[in-house]
């Protein structure tokens, strides 16, 4: 195994010493804000109490919500002069949070995206193309600082615009690209549409992350462009991307755990899930300097794999996430998650790429439609192959969800796209 820093090889015993001293020290720094000198002052915990990783647990949670009360500036640990750069999260789910990195943050986050690229194979011959937004949004200058650190040609495309994505990946022969899951396939469509074969595309590695997609969605990225697409996990509340990232084995993403500390707990207890058990992730910066943040509920819902990775290293890994837990909708009284109607759809080679769920009620009760592009040569399928078709899938989603759904098929591209991360749900229920 080649590793791009010490830190990326360390034992078990080496991660869990430097865990301990870094937390203590989180810690200490923590307390130049009067939130968390407070927070931690009442629940009687002192840097010195920690002498496990597992002593973490002595600290209170942080919430979304803490973070938007403490919205500008509140949670800053240094002196203002001391802050180059501020990144908010994208919003998806309300108010957004706003993050302040010194430049120490700046480097060693810059540092850990460079060893997530270096673990997939990315080396400085590469040509690294990153079609994410730029902006407030960490995928952008996360991205960039991180290929740029480890010495690829950078390109910032930005997002959206395939034609000119395209073009580029041409002209400059791009190796890699940065790209939301949903864009993947719609950026594969576009080569089809002007008689290209995507597997002729140059790119050789995808990163892909951001939002939630399931393995049939990584296989399909894969076969369409012929390349290895390996799962990124980030989030502005922990930098952004370069909390946890697939190895080469594409088996669970690795936690790098020098510099966050992960903890999966049952989101209705806030207690420890054993491993192989999902959970939401809770993650503490152990590196950061400007704004320290102990034990965040992501809302993100994973379990840690048991288990050694066949890569030799010790950095334990998450699952891909299966949706956040504000993704869930209820429909006829069952819980159920975006992911698992993904999953499903597009196990059938007839569905292209993109798909949407729409909630709705009828009068009778609740609806739910779901609506899926259907590959240009099956729209030309006489009515009952189309019927059957419509019927197989609408039978697999029940098994699946325990609810039984209208599928629709429409014709590829006439879904809504989005820029940003994609839109999977829309619930107008309640609307009318
Ligand atoms: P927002 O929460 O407003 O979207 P961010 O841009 O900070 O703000 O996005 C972070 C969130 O994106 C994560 O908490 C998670 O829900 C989602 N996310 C990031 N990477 C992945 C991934 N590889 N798989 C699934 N979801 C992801
Ligand atoms: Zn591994």
């Amino acid at each position: 195994m080649e590793v791009f820093d010490k830190a990326e090889g360390w034992s078990r015993e080496e991660i869990t010493a430097c865990q301990v001293a870094r937390l203590r020290g989180s810690i200490a720094r923590s307390m130049n804000s009067p939130f968390y000198r407070e927070r931690l002052a009442r629940a009687g915990v002192r840097p010195e109490d920690i002498r496990t990783p597992e002593d973490v647990r002595r600290i209170p949670f942080t919430t979304k919500q803490d973070l938007r009360s403490q919205y500008p500036e509140g949670l800053l640990c240094v002196p203002r002069r001391d802050v180059v750069r501020m990144h908010c999260s994208s919003g998806t789910t309300g108010t957004p949070t706003a993050i302040c990195y010194t430049r120490g943050d700046v480097n060693s986050w810059s540092d850990l995206v460079a060893r997530c690229l270096h673990m997939v194979g990315v080396r400085p011959d590469d040509v690294f193309q990153n079609m994410s937004g730029y902006g407030l949004f960490t995928g952008g200058l996360g991205f960039h600082n991180g290929a740029e650190r480890l010495g690829c040609m950078t390109i910032p495309a930005g997002a959206g615009n395939s034609l000119r994505q395209i073009k580029i990946v041409e002209d400059f022969h791009t190796t890699v690209a940065h790209i939301l899951p949903s864009y993947a396939l719609i950026l594969g469509e576009k080569l089809r549409q002007m008689g290209k074969n995507p597997a002729e595309f140059p790119l050789r590695i995808a990163i892909v992350g951001a939002e939630p997609y399931t393995e049939e969605f990584r296989r399909r990225i894969e076969d369409l462009f012929a390349l290895k697409a390996y799962n990124s996990y980030g989030l502005t509340e922990m930098n952004g991307p370069g909390v946890a990232f697939e190895c080469q084995e594409q088996n669970g993403m690795h936690v790098w755990e020098d510099a966050y500390l992960p903890e999966i707990v049952n989101p209705e207890t806030g207690e420890p899930v054993p491993d192989g058990e999902i959970g939401e992730l809770v993650l503490t910066t152990l590196r950061r300097e400007g704004m320290p943040i102990l034990r965040y509920r992501t809302r993100d819902l994973t379990r840690f794999l048991p288990g050694e990775c066949a890569c030799g290293r010790h950095h334990r890994r998450i699952d891909r996430i299966l949706g956040r837990a504000d993704d869930m909708f209820i429909i006829k009284g069952v819980n159920v998650y975006p992911m698992q109607i993904e999953q499903v759809i597009m196990t059938f080679k007839e569905v292209g790429q993109n798909y949407l769920i729409t909630l709705e009620s009828d009068g009778l009760g609740d609806v739910l439609r779901v609506q899926v592009e259907l590959r240009d040569e099956c729209f030309v399928e006489d009515m009952r192959v189309l019927q059957s078709l419509q019927k197989r899938i609408a039978s697999r989603l029940r098994d699946e969800v325990l609810v039984t759904p209208r599928v629709e098929f429409v014709q590829s591209n006439t879904l809504p796209k989005s820029e940003g991360k994609a839109v999977r749900v829309r619930d107008l229920r309640g609307t009318k």
